[in-house]
């Protein structure tokens, strides 16, 4: 087949029904792949969305790939290496994982839907085009669909077949549609008959394509109820989808305006928190009703909406899908992007539409619902939250839906509020109180260790897709003495919230943070004797040491390290932090320290190149990683290259983190380079780092003039 064959391209204006048409492309796609009950063919669908704000290439191949995964019950060891190192790999790694996973199959349907709402999106052209050309992906079959744009035009008219969204059949459609609708509610019913053939007549030649507008157009006729203002409506109608939402947002019955507010805005929040393909329980939005109402209204009015309140007072502004299952109440999203555009433009700023607009996408917006998320979170009866949400998530892997981690937090609203506060808390994307984060983050307070559990265990069933709990996977202390928030601002560090850890800092009495002592576990992949995964449990210590070493568990970027050489001068031993950090440092490996390395940082604070004391020298723990820039920077500052541990120093720990460097003692650097033994104690590096850099280092140590 040629590519042209292999790829449909459906396009139309805002409004024409792509995004339906597509969800029961999808369902066909399904159904499809799924009575054929060949294990070799599989589907993806992906969904751009203007909220990631970047060109969505990467992430596009990232979830195909792991959809893929998981259909094919496997994960291809390229990418699980690279995701056991956590790293972001190129496009090129992508379409080559792409091309791995794909060899389990026969054939692969993927749907792409609203293109255009990538941001920028010559990347993911670029991809789309890729996986029509190479042969490597002859098996894919592709779904697209976008608005009228030029550049996609132009790129997608070559490679595939373009079915344009304005023709006959839509408008037939259309008719179609808004006659049964006619025909099925019960508020139309009460209309006359010529009334209602009138009404079709006026919105099928109006719509002119645009299905939203004629389903809109029906939602308005619904609540205008009366047959009198339905033919003034009918004698006056709007013209564009703008037009049409300042409309319905008039004829809101005062009564609901509170809750359709409130239903739009936590849809909005939660697809800012999260990303698109995460979904909304349509029970979270019940059970945060009264968390943002003020508590006179939550008092005067003891009405708890159920969910058909929501649909009726809300119409055609959200949609409702899905429900029945006990693990799925169904879930909510906005109905149409365009309602989203309304909201936030200048249009929405007049009339009744005001009292529902949010204009702007700036974070701070959404500040009420985040910190109505956490006070919950933090109150006492969240106790009988963490019950619940234990319970659920005892049923991890007895269920298909905890294969999906969208479905998986969307199941149940207490481990939605959970993991909403944690992306909130962790990715920094809304605003909110720093005290509320700070409690959250507290290691002190009880919730804490529920949720660490709870990440804990979502991240061993493999629950990647969030940053946050793979992260918090990783890194779990507690302070054995804490008498400032030293466990918080551990928690800040790891999530690189260093503008909250700066705030956290500026509290009263917060110097006292330096003399507590941290303890717990650190989770680490690398590193040790037979490079498998292993935990650690260091002895209670100091914060800066920890992040030293905890660098080692998998972290790409110094900037927390950095931020306690800042803040932290006088409080720790810079020669200890050395020995602690040499050896995750590797220029190599990625340059993220080579413009304010923490390794220089420490020899400028005073750091002894040489660690006299200690087992083995930062010279020779930097021979191991093949650590070119650590042995010329250690050697130009002094470093010996005849020194090789101090022979009255005891043994690290055994079992902990720098145990594994303790034999190194007593072997020169050169001879570490040399030899072959030597290199299994780097563990996991040496995949990467192969034997040039080994070469390169070798002649690195043998070009710098030796220092008698
Ligand atoms: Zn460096």
């Amino acid at each position: 087949m040629s590519s042209k064959d292999r790829c449909l391209w459906v396009h139309g204006i805002p409004g024409a029904g792509k995004t339906v048409l597509t969800s029961y492309v999808i369902r066909k796609v399904i159904r499809t792949v799924e009575e054929s009950g060949d294990p070799r063919s599989a589907y993806a669908y992906y969904y751009c969305h203007h909220a990631h704000n970047q060109d969505e290439a990467a992430a596009f191949l990232r979830w195909i790939v792991s959809q893929l995964c998981r259909s094919a019950q496997i994960v291809p060891e390229a990418l699980y290496e690279s995701h056991r190192l956590r790293l972001q790999p190129s496009l090129e790694e992508l379409l080559r994982h792409l091309g791995l996973v794909l060899e389990r199959f026969s054939r692969v349907f993927i749907v792409v839907d609203a293109l255009d709402e990538s941001q920028s999106r010559e990347t993911l052209i670029r991809v789309i085009r890729d996986i029509l050309s190479d042969p490597q992906f002859l098996k894919v079959q592709l779904f697209v669909t976008s608005r009228e744009y030029i550049d996609i035009e132009r790129a997608m008219e070559s490679i595939s077949t373009p079915i344009s969204m304005s023709n006959q059949f839509v408008e037939e459609d259309i008719r179609t549609f808004v006659a049964a609708r006619l025909k099925s509610s019960s508020i139309f019913q009460r209309w006359p008959e010529d009334f209602r053939t009138e009404v079709e007549e006026a919105l099928s030649a109006g719509a002119k394509g645009m299905f939203r507008w004629a389903v809109c157009q029906l939602d308005i006729l619904r609540r205008l109820k009366h047959q009198k203002k339905a033919r003034e409506a009918i004698g006056n109608l709007p013209r564009t989808l703008g037009e049409t939402y300042e409309r319905i947002f008039s004829c809101i019955d005062p009564e609901d305006i509170e809750i359709v507010r409130h239903c739009l805005w936590w849809t909005m929040f939660h697809n800012a928190v999260w990303d698109s393909h995460i979904p909304l329980p349509a029970q979270v939005l019940i059970d945060t009703y009264y968390l943002t109402a003020d508590d006179e209204l939550a008092d005067d009015n003891p009405l708890i909406p159920d969910i058909e309140i929501l649909k009726e007072s809300c119409g055609c502004l959200l949609s409702f899908t899905g429900g029945g299952d006990d693990f799925d109440d169904g879930v909510v999203s906005l109905a149409h992007y365009t309602v989203r555009e309304y909201l936030q433009s200048s249009r929405a700023l007049t009339g009744q539409s005001s009292l529902f607009a949010r204009p702007g996408t700036g974070s701070t917006l959404y500040e009420v619902e985040a910190a109505a998320v956490f006070k919950q979170l933090l109150k006492l009866e969240a106790e009988v939250d963490l019950k619940d949400m234990e319970n659920h998530l005892e049923g991890i892997g007895e269920h298909p839906v905890f294969d999906d981690f969208g479905l998986m937090i969307a199941a149940n609203t207490s481990v939605y509020r959970f993991f909403t506060g944690f992306q909130i808390a962790w990715v920094g994307k809304i605003a909110v109180e720093p005290s509320l984060i700070f409690d959250f983050l507290d290691p002190q307070k009880p919730h804490f260790a529920h949720l660490a559990n709870a990440a804990h265990k979502l991240y061993m069933h493999g629950c990647y897709e969030s940053e946050a709990i793979s992260k918090f996977t990783y890194l779990r202390l507690t302070p054995s003495d804490d008498p400032a928030g030293l466990g918080i601002l551990a928690n800040l560090l790891w999530s690189h919230r260093l503008d909250l850890a700066a705030k956290l800092l500026q509290r009263p009495g917060a110097a006292r943070i330096w003399q507590g002592r941290l303890s717990g576990e650190v989770f680490s992949e690398i590193w040790n004797d037979s490079g498998r995964s292993f935990n650690y449990t260091p002895p209670p210590g100091n914060i800066v040491e920890l992040f030293a070493f905890a660098l080692t568990a998998g972290e790409e970027s110094p900037d927390s390290l950095n931020f306690l050489l800042d803040h932290a001068q006088g409080h720790f031993n810079p020669t200890s932090v050395l020995i602690h950090y040499i050896g995750i440092h590797h220029h190599g490996y990625n340059e993220t320290c080579a413009g304010d390395c923490p390794l220089r940082r420490l020899l400028g604070l005073g750091a002894d190149p040489n660690a006299r004391g200690y087992p083995c020298t930062p010279l020779q723990i930097a021979a191991v990683g093949r650590d070119l820039h650590g042995v010329q920077t250690l050697l130009q500052e002094g470093a010996d290259r005849g020194a090789t541990g101090s022979i009255e120093a005891d043994d690290w720990e055994a079992g902990s983190a720098l145990a594994t460097f303790s034999g190194l003692r007593g072997i020169e650097a050169l001879e570490i380079v040399k030899s072959l033994e030597h290199r299994a104690l780097g563990g996991w590096r040496h995949k990467k780092y192969d034997d040039d850099a080994a070469m390169e280092l070798l002649m690195g140590l043998a070009e710098l003039p030796i220092s008698e």
